[in-house]
């Protein structure tokens, strides 16, 4: 740490003018580069080297530029596929979410014992037998959330 970057070290350099051809941010080059080589890269110090090497313009977009996105690879690796994003939020709710019917017995609520800290999801008809609210406590109605987390999802979608 705090080491000050040396540009003569092997490939330092080709992989600053790489990235730099790649469009590959300074901020971005300086991260990946500090991790690479010793020593850590400053903004400066990359916009400084790249000034002298002339790289100051690059084309914004490289047409017809092989590409097998291995420099990239990296940044890219860092982002969720959306399907996985996907497939965690169906199994966020999917917990959440539970049937009404699994909501426990000694947490359900009538009308008389709901306070303002119980989910207010109503299950049921109102006025038959059976009827309930949730009642998870959870929920404020002082912080206008009237349901639990799960109910108020279910509301909102
Ligand atoms: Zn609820």
């Amino acid at each position: 740490m705090g080491t000050i970057f040396n540009w003569d070290q092997p490939g330092a350099i080709d992989r600053l003018k790489t990235l730099w051809a790649e469009g590959v941010s300074a901020s971005m080059i300086m991260s990946m580069m500090s991790k690479e080589f010793e020593g850590e890269v400053t903004r400066n110090s990359i916009i400084g080297k790249k000034h002298r090497l002339g790289l100051e313009s690059r084309a914004p977009t490289l047409v017809g530029r092989p590409n097998d996105g291995s420099l990239t690879k990296n940044i890219r690796q860092k982002k969720t596929p959306p399907a996985e994003v996907k497939r965690n939020i169906e199994r966020i709710e999917k917990k959440m979410v539970a049937k009404d019917s699994d909501i426990p017995v000694e947490q359900r609520k009538t009308i008389w014992e709901l306070q303002n800290c119980h989910c207010r999801f109503p299950v049921g008809d109102v006025g038959t037998e059976g009827f309930f609210f949730c009642g998870h406590p959870s929920a404020s109605l002082n912080e206008n959330r009237p349901y639990c987390e799960a109910h108020a999802l279910r509301v909102t979608t």
